[in-house]
């Protein structure tokens, strides 16, 4: 099963779908079987529920837990070979997962051309190119949030685990044929993996001017890696910029560009109606980002340089990070041949 494209000239920020979930349930968060007993009780419930056209529609996506091909697909395998992440339940306590008839569909890319998220407002799942996309290209999601930060062989184990395949996306085809390009790849992921850490540390706020190095030279190579400024992990960045630099006033306008990044990301990656930027409060937050509670929270500690011209630093931010934007919106994404079915649906198909 796959998804694809149904007309060409799509660019970065266009939302391709916009989904209702056939089924709502809890998302299994261990593989504990009292939790998956519990999980598959409810689960059976709510598709019990639904009408025989319905049913028939989600036992048609893929079943990787079938113990041979000729089994008929049960509930708890489709659950667990497609659930996409479907928001919290009532009172926030437990994430949710969805079955959706055509999002389920989107195979895995660890570069890929599309982002799916979960729009609570909307109570839908939506899809939104992250990358320019042409006429019958095959619509790929990333299943992993960590793959920016995975080597190949790390990648392949998660997926193995969490979804029971190996990966043949592009960047696994050629990794896998070409160990330069492997060992390359590789090494950039694993830079990543240490930006990220670095960037996320708590003492990060300390030195906020290597925090702007880092996220300057994380943008670099998550972009080598495929992934460009359309993407949310690009949005969480920045949006980690910001908390840094706004605990000093000194570097207030450098926070607004930074937030700045981060919802332009956001925007493309989710749709400006999207949880972050809403419920979230980040696009609130533009308009009045000294309103933030760690605002000048460090100040005391002088921890900005003097002579520091954080005007000129964030102007430098703000064009870099527009030109990284509109490298997004005109980068094709690889077509990735895949055998398989080809499901009739995809771009403006709603
Ligand atoms: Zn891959």
């Amino acid at each position: 099963m796959a998804l694809w494209s149904t007309r060409g000239g799509i660019k970065a920020g266009e939302r391709l779908l916009g989904e209702v979930p056939l089924l709502l349930g809890p998302a299994p968060s261990s593989a504990s079987p009292e939790q998956l007993a519990g999980v598959e009780t409810l689960s059976r419930l709510r598709f019990d529920a639904l009408t025989k056209p319905q049913q028939d529609k989600l036992l048609a996506l893929s079943d990787a837990y079938r113990q041979n091909d000729n089994d008929k697909p049960s509930l708890m395998g489709v659950i667990l070979s497609n659930q996409l992440p479907a928001g919290v339940g009532p009172g926030g306590s437990s994430a949710m997962g969805g079955l959706f008839e055509l999002l389920c569909r989107a195979q895995h890319s660890c570069a890929p051309n599309c982002e799916y998220s979960f729009n609570t407002s909307l109570g839908r799942g939506v899809l939104h190119a992250i990358r320019s996309i042409g006429a019958n290209e095959e619509l790929t999601i990333c299943y992993l949030s960590s793959a920016p930060r995975l080597t190949f062989e790390q990648r392949q184990e998660a997926l193995q685990l969490g979804f029971r395949f190996r990966c043949a996306c592009a960047v696994c085809t050629r990794a896998q044929q070409d160990e330069e390009f492997r060992d390359a790849s590789d090494r950039r992921r694993t830079r990543i993996a240490a930006l990220w850490e670095q960037l996320d540390d708590v003492d990060a706020a300390r030195v906020p001017l290597d925090s702007l190095a880092l996220t300057k030279e994380m943008r670099t190579v998550m972009a080598q890696e495929g992934f460009g400024h359309a993407s949310s992990i690009v949005g969480r960045m920045h949006f980690r910029l910001f908390q840094i630099c706004i605990c000093h006033r000194a570097l207030l306008s450098l926070a607004r560009a930074s937030l700045a990044a981060c919802v332009s990301a956001y925007t493309l990656a989710r749709g400006k109606d999207c949880d972050a930027l809403i419920a979230g409060g980040y696009a609130a937050l533009l308009d009045k980002p000294d309103a933030h509670p760690d605002f000048a929270c460090l100040d005391d500690e002088q921890r900005v340089p003097k002579g520091t011209d954080a005007e000129a630093l964030a102007r430098e931010l703000t064009v870099e990070v527009a030109a990284a934007a509109e490298a997004t919106s005109t980068a094709s994404s690889q077509p990735e041949p895949r055998a398989g079915e080809a499901a009739q649906a995809g771009a403006g198909a709603q």
